[in-house]
């Protein structure tokens, strides 16, 4: 990139150099203390390892009938779906390693302008030079997701500036490097069930359902659910993908039960500890990606959770931006306190 710095809400931060700077400096953790704590008291005794069978790609086993289910609990609705579109179909046909392809395809393809394209272009190389943006699914995703349609009007003009930007009640939709990063870290395949939680604007999980067709994400804020609800409603028609995003309105912290173990696991909003009820909810061999920190300042961390024969879990954490820091929004319960302390 043209300059070795990014700007995080406001703070400029150094960045480390090179393509693999941000991926080699890896630190595996046995998790002693606190985590065994929860790991001999909760994730053994719970489903694991033997207990549930993981099928991670079963449309049977997962599918809900359309439109809205309110049975959930009184503070819950989920919005239904099923796998009816393939997200497969769309492998490797949008050329991601030219610009002039690229824009054309897609011009020819999507409702898009060239105006979005070319700066969606633009950033992707900015990403993929500073190794934030790695692998042909990842890149792809990015490119094919229209981030001019995921920020308010009022911030169209900056849809693809390098930046957080708020999409009310407090909420951002995140800076689209660390969108990018986390989606990276996050190694997503086509067999992966995903859970996000903090939907948001709703960008991030649309870059993931370019993915996988096992999206899931959870929102606390009721209007902002709604109103990217009806977001996914409007773009499903031109971006089919979209129907295979499972939404919940309710509290992320206790995850998704109904449909765990998840391979993949991303936090959009930041906490000064990694929730029990999710790391449970993490299949063995899977990967949860989350902002951990205390208030005001957070690190992405990729958290992998092995499993052994014995059944005993291993945690291995990872700072993937080595050291430096970034700012979420808080993780919140339902009356709006924050889960950190
Ligand atoms: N992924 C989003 C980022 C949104 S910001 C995007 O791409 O736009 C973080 C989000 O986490 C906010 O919308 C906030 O309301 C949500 N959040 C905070 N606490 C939560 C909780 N307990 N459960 C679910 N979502 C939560």
């Amino acid at each position: 990139m043209a300059d070795a710095q990014i700007q995080y809400h406001g703070n400029i931060v150094d960045y480390p150099e090179g393509r693999h700077a941000v991926s080699v400096k890896s630190v595996s953790i046995f998790i002693a203390g606190l985590f065994a704590g929860f790991v001999f008291g909760v994730v053994i005794p719970g489903n694991l390892p033997g207990g549930r069978e993981h099928v991670a790609t079963d449309p049977g086993r997962l599918y809900q009938p359309h439109g809205f289910d309110r049975g959930a609990s009184r503070n819950e609705v989920e919005s239904g779906h099923s796998y009816e579109y393939d997200v497969l179909t769309q492998y490797g046909i949008t050329p991601i390693d030219d610009e002039e392809s690229y824009i054309e395809w897609m011009l020819a393809n999507t409702g898009e302008t060239e105006e979005h394209l070319r700066a969606r272009w633009e950033l992707s190389r900015l990403f993929i030079g500073t190794g934030e943006l790695q692998g042909e699914r990842t890149i792809a995703a990015f490119l094919r997701t229209p981030r001019e349609d995921f920020v308010r009007e009022a911030n169209l003009e900056r849809a693809y500036d390098d930046t957080w930007l708020p999409i009310g009640y407090g909420a951002t939709i995140t800076d689209p490097d660390v969108v990018a990063m986390m989606t990276t870290t996050l190694d997503v395949g086509p067999e992966h069930k995903v859970l996000e939680i903090g939907t948001g604007s709703g960008y991030q999980s649309a870059i993931l359902s370019n993915i996988s067709n096992m999206v899931y994400t959870i929102e606390i804020i009721e209007p902002l659910y709604y109103e990217t609800n009806a977001l996914y409603g409007r773009l499903s028609a031109a971006y089919p993908n979209y129907t295979n995003i499972n939404r919940k309105l309710g509290d992320g912290y206790y995850g998704w039960e109904k449909y765990a173990p998840f391979d993949r696991i991303i936090v959009t909003c930041s906490i000064d500890h990694l929730p029990p009820p999710l790391l449970k909810q993490l299949a063995p061999g899977g990967i949860m990606v989350v902002p951990l920190g205390p208030p005001g300042r957070q690190y992405i961390m990729e958290v992998k959770k092995d499993v052994d024969e014995a059944g005993n879990v291993t945690l291995k954490r990872r700072d993937v931006y080595n050291g430096l820091s970034v700012k979420f929004i808080p993780f919140r319960d339902e009356a709006g306190k924050s889960y950190s302390h």
